[in-house]
């Protein structure tokens, strides 16, 4: 097991800027381009850390790290270096100054990205439970039909350009975003009539989408290259999903466990009896056993919700159970309460 502590070189009770400080300093010594003569080695060690940063700075992970000394949630991690940077590169913001090269290179990764879409979709507690399949209705910018670029002369494709100027100080240089391609690198040579600047249009398509079976409300999905077209070529977007749950009529989720309510009479309590409760999965029947208090609760083991994919295990049903008392009651009802009451067999004990 990798302690990942010690791969950022700080100790167990460190702060968040404590982590972030080793994380920064590694990832200067780290970075491949300055260890041309040992890249693989030092691209290497710059994952790794890169790896203990994303779960040592994330509040959730640190605890859980700390707890069982593995995450099991979902890493955001990746192993490509692209995304490295674009995860963690804000941290290297302007204080340090032999990193432009390194944030430069940020930018020119993402330039030609375009843009993440981010939907919400509402799905029942029976959906999360199937993993049911849905249509949702994207609108996404696609390059227009009959768009060309080419690259941009006036920056060689780079974006930026360097003007050396003589001042009484000396020559000095100064990088600018290119003003004919406005930092982008290319030009669009053919635009078509209806597309924005970058030569996109919005475009309405249909994506079918796979509830993952026992989703928690907000939980995230990404399709990616599902999202905006990139301007001038690029790689796309993704298609970022949000899950929202729906109330339920019936059931109030916990977890990945249910719970419900059931109401019974007063006989039904004395002397037992059957019931038959709904589940996600149809209905099922329940033995109620006699001298059923009010307020006892019932777990019905497996009744809940998948844990994933799979449906190896699943959260338990639990019912709480009520008793019902009649408003009204007859005469001879009356009667037979009336002389029930005073009998010690219904005197409550504790
Ligand atoms: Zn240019």
């Amino acid at each position: 097991m990798k302690d990942y502590y010690d791969i950022l070189g700080v100790s167990r009770d460190s702060t968040s800027e404590d982590i972030k400080k080793a994380y920064r300093k590694l990832a200067i010594k780290y970075h491949p381009d300055k260890n041309p003569t040992n890249k693989k080695e030092a691209e290497e060690k710059f994952k790794e850390a890169a790896e203990a940063y994303s779960v040592l700075s994330d509040h959730n992970k640190r605890k859980q790290y700390d707890q069982f000394g593995t995450t099991s949630s979902n890493s955001t991690y990746s192993d490509n270096m692209d995304d490295i940077f674009s995860n963690f590169g804000d941290i290297f913001s302007d204080e340090f100054e032999s990193f432009t090269e390194f944030g430069f290179k940020k930018k020119k990764v993402n330039r030609f990205k375009g843009s993440n879409l981010k939907i919400k979709i509402k799905v029942s507690l029976e959906d999360i439970y199937y993993g049911r399949n849905k249509t949702i209705k994207i609108k996404r910018m696609k390059l227009a039909p009959g768009v060309n670029f080419k690259t941009c002369e006036n920056c060689n494709g780079t974006g930026f350009v360097t003007n050396i100027t003589n001042t009484f100080l000396g020559k000095m240089q100064t990088t600018i975003k290119c003003s004919f391609c406005k930092g982008i690198g290319r030009i669009i040579t053919n635009v078509s009539y209806n597309a924005n600047e970058q030569g996109l249009i919005p475009v309405i398509e249909l994506v079918q989408i796979k509830v993952p079976k026992g989703v928690t409300d907000g939980g995230i999905f990404k399709i990616p290259g599902k999202g905006n077209e990139a301007p001038f070529g690029g790689k796309n977007g993704d298609l970022i999903i949000v899950f929202k749950e729906n109330p339920h009529k019936l059931f109030k989720r916990e977890g990945n466990d249910l719970h419900t309510k059931l109401y019974i009479s007063i006989p039904e309590a004395i002397l037992g009896s059957i019931k038959r409760i709904k589940t996600l999965s149809g209905f099922i029947k329940v033995h109620i056993p006699k001298g059923t208090q009010s307020g006892k609760k019932l777990l019905l083991k497996g009744k809940g919700l998948p844990y994933n994919e799979y449906g190896y295990s699943y959260g338990n049903l639990i019912i709480h159970i009520y008793l019902w008392t009649p408003i009204k009651i007859n005469k001879e009802q009356k009667i037979y309460f009336e002389k029930i009451k005073k009998d010690k067999n219904f005197v409550p004990k504790n």
